[in-house]
């Protein structure tokens, strides 16, 4: 079970802040070396859920890169759980990165299948997933259910959060975002950055997994993917390096460094009325930056 108590929540100042702004960072990548960051978050309640249905594997879905499987595996084998990973690939290897490498030697069971036998054993009325079913607990890919949202309910309880008006936090499904928007107050405006383009279609997704007495007010801000998942430019590599030159807060290439290069850029539009207190979610993935080529990032 992963310590909260290591989550720190550190006061930020850059030098792309003007003075009337301020801004903080909750870091949720302290929390575990393994299950970074949100990935605990969306876990949690997917374990018990798997334990209540008397279940001990877990079956999940991610492509060769996906943190979500690295986290499963880690979190399955602290739990005592059989997991199996479903990978996207039949030319894909165990030994193909690091993430894949850290999930088998974590204990998890992989299987590698095409690309349409991916798509189509995530499909309940699939054959091959009622198979599955019958034995193990299936988790969605990137632990995208009501669950998964459930859990990252907890992200602004851990520390004080009510004096933040903005909240920002990076969007692959969404379902972090989803959980966050189900907690925050009244007076807060959550703005999800997505890493995906064209993902204007996560509007819906994440609107099917609010609570109906939700009270913040959100956004899902499409325009900040930087070319795609996992393509990044020279200028977010500076922005990821000049944050951890003024903050000595490292940032993952897929995810956290855009949401910087987001924050930014917003800073930079003059988004933020004065008086805004922004609170960024370091949602973590720095296990991802060994796919960097070295000596892009300074740290
Ligand atoms: C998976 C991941 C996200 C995206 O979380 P979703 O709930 O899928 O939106 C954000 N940041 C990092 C570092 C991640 O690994």
């Amino acid at each position: 079970m992963p310590d909260y108590s290591k989550i720190t929540l550190d006061t930020i100042r850059t030098s792309a802040m003007p003075a009337v702004i301020s801004a903080a960072m909750l870091r949720l990548d302290q929390l575990h070396p393994e299950i970074s960051g949100n990935k605990w978050f969306k876990l949690k309640y997917n374990l018990e859920d798997t334990r209540a249905a008397g279940k001990a594997t877990i079956v999940t879905f991610g492509g060769a890169y996906s943190n979500h499987i690295a986290a499963t595996a880690a979190a399955c084998r602290d739990a005592g759980m059989h997991a199996i990973g479903i990978i996207r690939g039949e030319e894909i290897r165990a030994d193909s990165n690091a993430t894949l490498q850290l999930a088998a030697a974590n204990g998890m069971e992989l299987r590698f299948v095409s690309r349409e036998t991916y798509k189509a054993v995530q499909q309940p009325s699939n054959p091959l997933y009622q198979a599955l079913a019958e034995e193990a607990y299936i988790i969605p890919e990137g632990g995208h259910n009501a669950a998964g949202a459930r859990g990252c309910e907890d992200i602004l309880r851990i520390h004080p959060t009510s004096s933040y008006t903005h909240i920002l936090c990076a969007v692959g499904t969404g379902t972090t975002l989803a959980g966050i928007i189900n907690s925050a107050a009244p007076h807060q405006q959550v703005l999800g950055i997505s890493v995906l383009k064209g993902a204007a279609y996560l509007q819906q997704e994440i609107a099917a997994l609010l609570l109906p007495a939700h009270t913040a007010s959100w956004e899902l801000l499409t325009e900040h993917h930087g070319g795609g998942y996992g393509k990044y430019s020279a200028e977010q590599v500076n922005s990821m390096n000049e944050f951890y030159q003024q903050t000595h807060i490292p940032t993952d290439i897929i995810y956290t460094g855009k949401l910087i290069q987001a924050f930014n850029t917003l800073l930079k539009t003059n988004y933020f009325p004065d008086g805004s207190n922004v609170l960024l979610i370091h949602t973590g993935g720095l296990q991802g930056n060994s796919s960097v080529v070295p000596g892009t990032l300074t740290f």
